[in-house]
């Protein structure tokens, strides 16, 4: 179906963790991995290793990614994630 509609990809949910972020006035971002191709499009049956080893031959990139991102992000750049509900409740 995601295929029919124009996706490339199919992620486990980050949805629960973006709604409490917001409930505690955090930012947040996400960074994905993928990892395996969906069951049903795999020509190969979907193994738990498979997920696995994916994991790890990417760890250090996901690694210097996110200490890359830590580094360059401005604590002091003034977002509104830390007033949101607040504006939410005069609304
Ligand atoms: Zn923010």
């Amino acid at each position: 179906m995601f295929k029919l509609l124009g996706g490339d990809l199919v992620g486990m949910t980050s949805v629960p963790e973006v709604v409490l972020a917001r409930e505690k006035e955090m930012c947040y971002a996400n960074i994905s991995m993928v990892t395996n191709f969906a069951a049903g499009i795999s020509p190969t049956k979907l193994t738990h290793q498979e997920v696995l080893d994916v994991m790890a031959e990417n760890a250090e990139n996901l690694r210097k990614i996110a200490m890359r991102a830590i580094s360059i992000i401005d604590p002091d750049r003034g977002c509104l994630c830390q007033d949101a509900l607040e504006k939410l409740n005069k609304e």
